[in-house]
């Protein structure tokens, strides 16, 4: 599949390889995160790569107009991933890099919890888990009724498959054959209280999406190959159906410090800490 025309605009940013994009995102999420001094670092460096795919390989967007009615929609439902999504949207250039260090700060427009009002580039408010699927049900629905040819992507944690609405959801999408409906679950077995799994228990996943209506693939969300092959099957299928992309993702990635850390639901990192970290992440660029 072609990649879409309108991402990105900068020339100069054209032959930046996904691997580099992942690694920017990585480092301005660690950039935001020394800021604070705390955060959820670990699901952005997590996360890292399957963004790098979202926006510099599979969304359809202008970045220097974000509100462009004929872009895709990337809907964050996880609202406490939004260092994870800030560090894209810079890198997209849709937030210019010098807010970087407001992270987090009175009067920033980069809040610690992801909100539309705010921040341009960001399409729904998070806080309350497990609203994004059915917030994406309904956008797809609409832009279906318009003819519309955008595409919704929603990415939602593991934890929030403990939430009904997640299930009436896509329940919702499988009924309504929203075959512009792209769901991305982060499934990094991690949520506040512990492993996922052990919380509640959502395993077999994909059979579970598929029994609901919808075409399912399953990925090593840390292959950036992998993933982006994952978004150009989802986007190129005729069957009418919603697609999920389950994405296995690694807590902390890149750094292994932070990825052997028992309890990195949210992390506090110490001062001298950060510039370890990013040392690491540079002297592993591109590997
Ligand atoms: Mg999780």
């Amino acid at each position: 599949m072609p990649k879409p025309a309108d991402q990105p605009h900068d020339a100069a940013m054209t032959n930046v390889s996904l691997t580099d994009r992942a690694y920017r995102i990585r480092r301005n999420a660690l950039r935001m995160g020394e800021v604070q001094g705390q955060g959820y670092i670990a699901q952005a460096l997590g996360i890292a790569d399957v963004l790098a795919v979202a926006y510099f390989h599979a969304l359809t967007h202008r970045p220097d107009d974000p509100e462009w009615e004929g872009r895709d929609r990337f809907l964050l439902s996880i609202g406490h991933y939004a260092i994870a999504l800030y560090a894209a949207l810079i890198e997209a250039r849709i937030i210019p890099e010098d807010e970087l260090e407001s992270y987090g700060s009175d009067d920033s427009r980069l809040p610690m919890s992801s909100m539309a009002s705010y921040t341009p580039g960001v399409e729904i408010s998070g806080g309350s888990l497990g609203h994004g699927l059915g917030i994406a049900v309904g956008m797809a629905l609409a832009l279906k009724s318009k003819k519309s040819k955008s595409f919704v992507y929603n990415l939602l944690s593991d934890g929030e498959l403990d939430e009904g609405h997640t299930w009436e959801a896509a329940m919702s999408a499988g009924s309504y054959k929203l075959d512009h409906l792209i769901a991305i679950v982060d499934v990094n077995n991690q949520q506040a209280d512990g492993p996922s799994t052990e919380i509640l228990n959502f395993e077999p996943l994909a059979p579970k999406f598929e029994a609901f209506g919808w075409y399912t693939q399953r990925v090593d969300g840390n292959d950036i190959e992998a993933v982006a092959a994952a978004f150009d099957k989802a986007r190129g299928l005729t069957e009418p159906k919603p697609r999920v992309v389950i994405c296995d993702t690694r807590m902390g990635k890149g750094i292994p410090f932070l990825e052997q850390r028992e309890r990195n639901h949210f992390l506090r990192v110490e001062p001298d800490e950060w510039q370890k970290a990013l040392a690491i992440l540079d002297a592993g660029r591109g590997q």
